[in-house]
């Protein structure tokens, strides 16, 4: 039997455990924190099939100083974190070319088309199919000229192949009347659903997991015992080693360090976005409903209504700016006016994102047993079962459903 030893037990880590686990691997997952509070817990709950145009597009560089100047901006860059980005940076601004831009949606595009079915028979595997809602997704606009700026993105998204028709505001309202009657246009993403607990889905995940024999080790992979072109095991926190076969690096954003480790130089930061939890909100959203203009979408889930989004440009290890979790409610208003917003439990993650927003998925040519299982930006919720199916079937030999070519890790070093 294979020892695979999972570094990360997010929603990709935790999936490609249950993954290997079902293909009779002996899979130990290596997760410091509590279950399901990395950046899992702080996202918008959308299987967002679709979202597939990159962060970097035309006429970024140009924004830049907004975003340094406008801290409360849905994006915005912290001056502070501007001289360890620039790396990063330089990449993602290079990858804002039409041409560019295409070809990654096209291979997003690839993998988030295989999302919902992938992540159906995850749910189903694990008992818990009520986790996902099938609706749509609405986007509101306050005027032709808030339309206009997804206007491309659209097109993009539809030409291959997505299904994005467009409403009236009222219609909007009249689809889901929680929302406010005066927008002018709206949007509706039929090929997206959302999940009602992204904190669940991941305890639920690690519950299959250890019930079925996994184990998860509490602690953090600090470095790797090697020889050559192989890693002999994983050195922990606490001063132990795992001997493994087979090493799954699924540490959201700090899987950075953890491939320079392994000489494989991954591009990745952690863009940060923040959530409010809101207990009581007084109002009966039906479906997940994203703001554009205001840098955030909010989702109905089980026991609260999930406010979220901004894009924070801060590095890894930056604090949280609350402050901006507490723009993004008040902005909710504006969608639903009845809102009531007292009851509230602030979130923050950090996306990991790579310059081109694809995400690491696969081996590196300078370590043989180590597959990288990382880099997801906004897409770690939906991916996090296809993500595991890639893996699995990698391990097991078995055909790929779709190139990974695209997701090299090393990538970075061209
Ligand atoms: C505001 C916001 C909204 C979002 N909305 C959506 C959405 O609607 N849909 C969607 O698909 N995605 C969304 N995302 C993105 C999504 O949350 C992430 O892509 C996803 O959570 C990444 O999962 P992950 O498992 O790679 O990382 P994480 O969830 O961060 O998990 C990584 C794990 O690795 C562990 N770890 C760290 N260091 C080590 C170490 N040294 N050793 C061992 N373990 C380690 C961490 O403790 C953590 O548990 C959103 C994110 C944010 C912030």
């Amino acid at each position: 039997m294979t020892q695979v030893v999972v570094i990360g037990g997010g929603v990709v880590g935790i999936s490609c455990a249950l993954s290997l686990q079902a293909d009779g691997q002996e899979v130990t997952v290596v997760e410091p924190g509590p279950v399901g509070e990395g950046a899992s817990w702080a996202s918008c709950g959308c299987i967002a099939v679709g979202e597939i145009v990159p962060l970097s597009q035309p006429g970024m560089l140009m924004k830049v100083p907004g975003w340094l100047l406008h801290p409360k901006a849905p994006l915005s860059l912290r001056p502070t974190s501007l001289p360890g980005l620039l790396p990063w940076f330089a990449r993602f601004t290079a990858n804002a070319r039409p041409s560019k831009m295409r070809a990654i949606a096209a291979d997003l595009a690839r993998l988030t088309f295989a999302a919902t079915g992938d992540f159906k028979a995850q749910l189903v595997d694990i008992g818990a199919p009520e986790l996902l809602v099938e609706r749509p997704v609405l986007k509101l606009f306050d005027d032709e000229r808030d339309r206009a700026t997804m206007g491309a993105a659209f097109d993009l998204a539809r030409d291959l192949g997505c299904t994005i028709d467009e409403i009236t505001g009222q219609e909007a309202h009249e689809i889901a009347p929680a929302i406010a009657p005066d927008f002018k246009y709206a949007a509706i993403l039929r090929d997206w659903s959302f999940v009602t607990d992204p904190k669940r889905l991941v305890e639920a995940l690690h519950q299959t997991f250890t019930k079925r024999g996994g184990t998860v080790v509490q602690a953090a992979a600090t470095g790797f015992d090697r020889e050559t072109r192989r890693v002999r095991a994983v050195r922990l926190s606490d001063g132990r080693s795992l001997p493994a076969d087979e090493v799954i690096l699924a540490a959201g954003t700090h899987s950075r360090a953890l491939a320079k480790a392994l000489d494989v130089p991954i591009q990745l930061e952690g863009v940060a976005g923040y959530s409010t939890a809101l207990s009581d909100p007084g109002v009966d959203l039906t479906h997940t409903v994203f703001y554009p203009k205001g840098g955030f979408g909010m989702t109905p889930y089980e026991d609260s209504l999930a406010v979220a989004g901004t894009i924070e440009f801060a590095g890894l290890n930056a604090p949280p700016n609350w402050n901006r979790a507490d723009i993004l409610v008040k902005k909710a208003l504006r969608v639903l006016p009845n809102l009531q917003t007292t009851k509230r439990e602030r979130r923050m993650g950090r996306r990991p994102f790579t310059p081109d927003t694809r995400p690491i998925i696969g081996r590196s040519k300078h370590v043989q047993n180590v597959t990288f299982a990382t880099g997801h930006g906004q897409l770690g919720l939906t991916l996090g079962a296809t993500t595991a199916r890639l893996v699995a079937d990698d391990l097991a030999r078995r055909p790929l459903h779709l190139d990974v070519q695209p997701f090299s890790p090393d990538r970075f070093s061209n």
